[in-house]
């Protein structure tokens, strides 16, 4: 692993080293949010300690439009606490442990990682207007796999169209034979939190576009 020159961080989940920022194409398990990673990730050299780039420096409060009326809070959960019931992301339904952000008094909890979400988003079937990531309790047909947006789940949606994707959808090759995103490893996209991190990379390439439009 070759180390990127950036200052060493202090985190608060490994208070007896730095750690490092390094790249490196294999896996790992974030420390901190406990799911899985490619790429950079701030590891320690002595333990077997590894955060997501972003676990790694994210802030204490954040404000994000996923959750708008309050600020949300990042806290730690034990792994081994005395608790009945398993949370769940509010975002994408997978289970949350360690380090996540927490709205207390609605119970909204969310991954660091999920909050990096785009807000909005393009689509080849639907080059009108930008799609824009929401929950709702209305129920719709995903416009990709026909299957049933339900209540409370997050979907990519035009709401001047009716128009709605599942957020997963978004990554799926469509009639037109392109996405977005030239995406050709396959495998890349076989993991959840990957596909969600190609959302990202797909904003990243929309804001591109448009600076060169300028
Ligand atoms: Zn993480
Ligand atoms: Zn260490
Ligand atoms: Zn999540
Ligand atoms: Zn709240
Ligand atoms: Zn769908
Ligand atoms: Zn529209």
């Amino acid at each position: 692993m070759a180390p990127i020159h950036k200052n060493p961080i202090q985190h608060l989940l490994h208070p007896n080293h730095s750690l490092t920022l390094f790249d490196s194409n294999t896996k790992y398990v974030c420390d901190g949010c406990k799911t899985l990673g490619i790429g950079k990730r701030f590891n320690c050299s002595e333990c077997d300690f590894d955060l997501h780039e972003y676990c790694g420096t994210c802030p204490m409060n954040l404000s994000s439009f996923l959750h708008p009326y309050h600020s949300l809070k990042l806290v730690t959960r034990m792994p081994h606490g005395n608790r009945q019931l398993d949370r769940i992301c509010n975002v994408c339904c997978d289970s949350i442990e360690g380090l996540f952000y927490r709205c207390k008094t609605c119970e909204f909890d969310v991954h660091p990682l999920c909050t990096l979400l785009p807000q909005t988003l393009r689509h080849v079937l639907h080059e009108e207007h930008p799609l824009r990531l929401l929950s709702s309790s209305e129920s719709r047909t995903c416009v990709i796999c026909k299957g049933a947006c339900n209540a409370f789940s997050w979907r990519y949606r035009c709401a001047l169209c009716d128009f709605d994707i599942h957020m997963e959808c978004m990554l799926v090759q469509c009639k037109k034979q392109k996405t977005w995103l030239g995406i050709s490893n396959e495998i890349h996209l076989l993991n959840k939190r990957n596909r969600m991190a190609c959302l990202k990379d797909l904003h990243q390439m929309e804001l591109k576009e448009e600076e060169k439009k300028k």
